[in-house]
């Protein structure tokens, strides 16, 4: 069983599901050449694919072409079905940095023969994760920059403003499908600039007012 915890604080939560949000940033949406969506594009992730800060990412023998994808990450603290956007922040008990790693190689095969494509999505190392900033230390969490850097080089810088569905309304429509649980994570969707990861590299992901996160490619 895989524990998160949010700083500076005794709180530490057992993970859940792991609920993925796509095509929530149109920009990116625009470079993968993909349709806006009219329902939000879900898919989740085992709890077995986090791993933590510092950890490392083993790239599977069967792809060539892992992405990386930064993404806020919402860390669930109470049960909630069918939760009114209105409410929707009391339900989240802090925020942190995630990676959304995808074989795009594997994923675009599936795709093309109207598969599922989970397993280029939910493989081990698949979801790096950084502790949890307390929720109400985040002022604003629908306008906050996130950027990652590969090697010192900027391959992402966006805002949370950019998203298509603000947090509330992610809330709203994803407690529709499953009830959410304490250890529940969201993640919310990726700004542009994905690109391909490879042996060495070093990717360090930062949010603003949330926190940062530090994973290296085996
Ligand atoms: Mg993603």
């Amino acid at each position: 069983m895989h524990q998160v915890n949010i700083k500076d604080s005794d709180k530490s939560f057992s993970v859940g599901k792991i609920i993925c949000l796509g095509r929530n940033y149109l920009d990116h949406i625009r470079e993968l050449g993909n349709q806006v969506p009219d329902r939000a594009v879900i898919f989740c992730k085992p709890a077995s694919s986090i791993i933590a800060d510092g950890g490392k990412i083993q790239i599977p023998d069967y792809s060539d072409d892992c992405h990386h994808e930064l993404e806020l990450a919402l860390l669930i603290g109470n049960t909630g079905k069918n939760i009114p956007e209105a409410d929707a922040l009391q339900y989240v008990a802090g925020y942190g940095v995630a990676l959304d790693l995808t074989l795009r190689d594997l994923q675009a095969e599936l795709k093309g023969k109207g598969l599922p494509w989970e397993i280029a999505k939910g493989f081990d190392t698949s979801c790096p994760l950084s502790a949890f900033t307390a929720a109400e230390q985040v002022k604003n969490p629908n306008n906050i920059r996130l950027m990652l850097k590969v090697n010192d080089e900027v391959r992402q810088d966006g805002s949370t403003a950019q998203m298509m569905r603000s947090i509330e309304q992610i809330i709203a429509e994803v407690s529709k499908y499953y009830r959410l649980e304490p250890g529940d994570i969201i993640l919310t969707g990726t700004p542009a600039g994905v690109s391909r990861i490879k042996s060495g590299d070093q990717l360090y992901g930062e949010i603003e007012q949330v926190g940062s996160l530090r994973v290296s490619v085996a």
